[in-house]
């Protein structure tokens, strides 16, 4: 299987904008693939933006290699990623 390596972490957050915007409650981020955009909600502090982001960067990388997963194996693959990177945060310039 697959695993997504630092290295690939790295790439999608260069690829990648990421945007902070107030969603609805509930709602923690997606991702738009089209305008190569994550957008985090930021009514959430920084564990859940921190969680988002790495579950929307696994979206990213199993889409980009059509591999089917669901929502709860990105879950619980984002909490032990964050384990190993937790101070993850997005490049703010580009
Ligand atoms: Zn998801």
């Amino acid at each position: 299987m697959e695993k997504i390596r630092a290295s690939d972490i790295l790439e999608i957050l260069e690829n990648y904008d990421v945007e902070y915007r107030f969603l609805p409650r509930g709602r923690f981020g997606y991702v738009d693939p089209g305008e190569q955009r994550i957008v985090l909600n930021a009514r959430y502090d920084k564990f859940w933006q921190r969680l988002t982001l790495m579950h929307e960067i696994l979206h990213v990388y199993y889409d980009e290699r059509g591999i089917e997963r669901t929502e709860e194996e990105i879950d619980s693959e984002a909490r032990e990623l964050l384990k190993r990177f937790p101070y993850l945060e997005p490049f703010r310039e580009k």
